[in-house]
């Protein structure tokens, strides 16, 4: 017999595959031997008791033999000579998940990036580390594998489309990504991990016949009677294709630039903006698995995790991609321009606990803002481009307050709320440096005050959070798109421009790893 139990264990026995089998037994009234075997279904953490527990949910084979089923396998088959052919602008995990439902379905993807392979691209990112020097387009967002290559990993969606997420969760393990991620409540896979799954799916597009260009960027589309036919990339090489899949994610300014100058349409769209929040590890630890600071947590528990979420003045402020254990990155894609986000390694071992700290920007706030910094030109409610430039405002204003080189702004949190300058900053996982600087003449007004309202109400949610022990690095400004790129429905494509479909981050239909690969999947399937 086969049964599903729930079952609810010690950190220790749950990662002990014969305190498993003995707790199924316990749990069936059957005798141990009788437990055969079982498959993990799903594993999540309880931590709201003080006796932090793991649920476990099991398919437990009972008095008869236990068998492994196999993990879904998918088939990639080589593409025919006179194949359909689609250009893929980008190769984040929108462009790369939508070449591989292409070939399933016997179309060739042609995929243009441009930045460089996951291996070249790490020596910019080195460079950018040490010394400051940002290579435009080679950094943490551009490049093979776009945004999610060198990142957390993480692969939570809030998506209610189960069949979907399971299929681009099966096909990173194809790829090489460790089968939990198939059943842990909140799977990741960490920045030195990542690369080598990226490159696996790379070389299985290329083995099928599709191509992938690096050192590719796209300029111009051509455009005939409303059709689009192909695109021109920055060294005046032509691309012809029956559709284009514009994949760009959220960093790729010249694209929107390049819709608002050749009239196609865009919108603005809300997003939200802050800062980069880190903590002590032990510090999150203590709080969330309710154990003394000086005491390590239970080596059988992952490094804390957070999410915290707060109406502030009727303004929502959000933790965002919350990294245990790691490390706060230059996020930036342009000169002069400051932007955070955070990563961490698959063990998630590093000793920081860094989190965005995000609230939401309306356009009327941020319009009023521009007007304030006399940027009126570009505040205007006619520009579709008005919530970018506030964006591109804001992070200029922190690389210059930073004092170049991409040295970050920085305040202790407790000096933040109580609009004090602080004299010492915490130590941090921030690579190229920070300055102290008091956050309001960085940050908008309406966002410093949601910020300092909702650390108030965090440090009572999660006693210990509200701490001086805590910095804020400036600004996290790219949770999303800035921009919409609208399309169709039912078709995806563009509502002006035939053939061509707007995709998964940059285009304002996805956020994050997951979500981004399966609008990629949902473009694709419907060429
Ligand atoms: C440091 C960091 C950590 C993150 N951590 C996580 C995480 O843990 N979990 C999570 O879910 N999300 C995370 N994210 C966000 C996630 O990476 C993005 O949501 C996701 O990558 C979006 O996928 P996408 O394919 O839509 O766009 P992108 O990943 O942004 O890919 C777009 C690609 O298009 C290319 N491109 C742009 N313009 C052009 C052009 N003109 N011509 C050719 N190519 C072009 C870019 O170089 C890029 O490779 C993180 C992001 C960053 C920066």
């Amino acid at each position: 017999m086969q049964q599903e139990i729930l079952l609810q264990l010690s950190p220790k026995d749950a990662a002990d595959p014969a305190a498993i089998k003995e707790a199924i037994a316990l749990h069936t009234g059957k005798a141990p031997l009788a437990v055969t075997g079982y498959h993990l279904l799903k594993r999540s953490i309880d931590a709201r008791k003080r006796n932090v527990l793991i649920n476990l949910k099991v398919n437990a084979f009972i008095d008869e033999p236990f068998f492994n089923t196999p993990l879904p396998h998918f088939t990639f088959e080589t593409l025919k000579a006179d194949a359909k052919r689609v250009v893929i602008v980008g190769a984040g995990p929108a462009g790369l998940f939508a070449a591989l439902e292409l070939i399933q379905r016997g179309i060739k993807p042609i995929i243009l990036e441009r930045g460089k392979d996951v291996r070249e691209r790490r020596r910019d990112l080195a460079s950018l580390n040490k010394d400051g020097i940002l290579n435009e387009e080679s950094n943490y967002c551009f490049g093979e594998g776009g945004a999610g290559t060198y990142s957390d990993g993480k692969l939570y969606t809030r998506s209610s489309k189960r069949g979907s997420v399971d299929k681009v969760l099966q096909l990173l393990v194809q790829f090489g990504a460790d089968p939990s991620i198939l059943y842990t409540a909140h799977p990741h896979i960490g920045t030195n991990k990542l690369p080598k799954i990226i490159q696996q799916i790379r070389e299985q597009i290329i083995a099928c016949g599709g191509e992938v260009h690096f050192n590719q960027k796209v300029t111009d589309f051509i455009i005939s009677n409303e059709i689009i036919t192909s695109v021109i990339t920055a060294s005046e090489e032509k691309f012809e294709a029956a559709d284009v899949i514009l994949a760009t994610g959220h960093s790729a300014k010249d694209i929107y630039l390049l819709l608002e100058e050749k009239k196609i349409l865009i919108e603005p769209k809300p997003f939200a903006l802050g800062v980069r929040i880190e903590h002590p590890q032990a510090l999150i630890d203590s709080i969330q698995y309710h154990c003394p600071i000086n005491i390590q947590r239970d080596t059988h528990l992952p490094p804390a995790s957070y999410s915290l979420v707060e109406q502030v003045n009727g303004r929502g402020v959000f933790s965002f991609c919350m990294c245990p254990g790691g490390i706060i990155a230059t996020a930036s894609t342009s000169q002069k321009e400051l932007v955070v986000n955070g990563w961490s390694p698959s063990k998630r071992n590093n000793s920081f606990a860094n989190s965005g700290m995000v609230a939401q920007v309306d356009i009327l706030a941020a319009q009023k803002y521009m007007k304030g910094e006399k940027l009126k030109d570009k505040s205007e409610t006619n520009s579709n481009l008005q919530l970018h430039y506030f964006q591109e405002s804001v992070e200029q204003k922190a690389y210059a307050a930073g004092g170049g080189y991409f040295i970050a702004p920085a305040q202790r949190m407790t000096d933040f709320v109580n609009r004090k300058s602080s004299s010492t900053l915490p130590e941090t996982s921030y690579l190229r440096g920070v300055n102290p600087i008091n956050l309001n003449e960085v940050l908008p007004s309406f966002i410093h005050e949601s910020l300092r309202g909702a650390f108030i109400a965090f440090g009572k949610k999660m006693k210990g959070y509200y701490t001086e022990e805590a910095i804020l690095i400036a600004p996290e400004s790219r949770t999303s798109s800035s921009v919409r790129i609208p399309r169709d429905p039912e078709t995806l494509q563009h509502p002006q421009i035939k053939n061509l479909y707007p995709c998964a981050e940059g285009a304002g239909y996805a956020g994050g790893i997951v979500s981004a690969a399966m609008d990629g999947q949902r473009v694709a399937s419907v060429l």
